[in-house]
């Protein structure tokens, strides 16, 4: 499809029907209310998508998580930046008043961005908002972003699966929102060969003995990765689950991950990585 250089119209307009064309946010006379709900990556800017970065230029205004960077919310040119984040144990905003938020961004807006870091549609409580929107009548449009455990692989080097070694990944968090009960995720993080804990940075030792109680062993290969690809504020602690919270004492303020499994198990042994990584103290129990 061959598009005019001088028209800034969508992405959406390179892939969709004339009908999106017609609703596309740079022409607002044409336009019902619409939300585009943003992937911002795990944190460095440079992973942030080519549509992510296009939409954050027309933006009019930006309602974005505590976890983007400024960098990020610098592409946003001419908009009104918005914080709206929550973030565990800090003061936040809550749920119905961010969902009150966007309807009346989009009502005002003709380029309205919701920011979420990492993906949006993975622990980002996208679901809310898509469902507050969609009832007003507003339209979403989703651009997905890379989320952490992917920028943490990276960062580990380490495959999150591995012929012979590993065929399934879990994506959990043990976190559970203010008035949530409990839930088992220590079952699914067992069953699955490489299990990825989101929200797990404080409470590591709930974890390990969530873990152990669950029957995995106390050598389990394990890998906590905090500011995962923001350079010189990444953390990367290899070890195993009876040293996850000896080890997460050791973390910043900064968002982390955890990754359990046998393909991690290798990594102490492999000089590259651990130069690169600063491992020379830690090793595997
Ligand atoms: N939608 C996001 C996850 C939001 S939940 C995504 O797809 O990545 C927030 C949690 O994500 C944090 O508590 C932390 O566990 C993880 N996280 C986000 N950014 C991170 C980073 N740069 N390094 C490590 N963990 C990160």
């Amino acid at each position: 499809m061959h598009r005019d250089p001088a028209d800034p119209s969508p992405i959406l307009s390179a892939t969709r029907g004339a009908a999106d064309v017609a609703a596309s946010p740079v022409r607002p006379a044409c336009a019902g209310p619409r939300v585009h709900l943003v992937g911002a990556g795990p944190g460095a800017a440079d992973l942030l998508t080519v549509r992510a970065a296009r939409l954050l230029a027309q933006a009019d205004i930006v309602l974005h998580d505590a976890l983007v960077p400024a960098e990020i919310l610098a592409l946003a040119g001419h908009a009104r930046i918005v914080a709206v984040g929550k973030r565990s144990g800090r003061p936040s905003s809550a749920q119905s008043f961010i969902n009150k938020q966007l309807i009346d961004a989009a009502r005002r807006y003709a380029v309205v961005v919701r920011l979420k870091g990492g993906d949006p549609m993975l622990f980002g409580r996208a679901q809310e908002e898509i469902d507050a929107l969609v009832r007003e009548g507003i339209a979403v449009e989703i651009v997905p972003g890379i989320s952490a455990a992917f920028g943490a692989a990276a960062s580990v080097q380490q495959s999150l699966t591995q012929r012979g070694v590993a065929r399934s990944v879990m994506l959990l968090t043990p976190a559970v929102g203010k008035g949530e009960t409990g839930h088992d995720w220590a079952t699914p993080a067992v069953a699955a060969d490489t299990a990825v804990l989101y929200m797990a940075g404080r409470q590591a030792g709930a974890i390990a003995a969530g873990l152990m109680a669950a029957g995995v062993a106390g050598s389990r290969a394990a890998v906590i990765v905090e500011n995962a690809t923001l350079g010189a504020r990444e953390r990367i602690l290899v070890t195993c689950v009876s040293q996850l919270e000896a080890q997460a004492a050791r973390l910043g303020d900064g968002p982390a991950l955890i990754l359990l499994g046998d393909v991690f198990a290798n990594l102490q042994q492999r000089a590259d990585i651990a130069a690169h990584l600063g491992l020379a103290t830690h090793r595997v129990a």
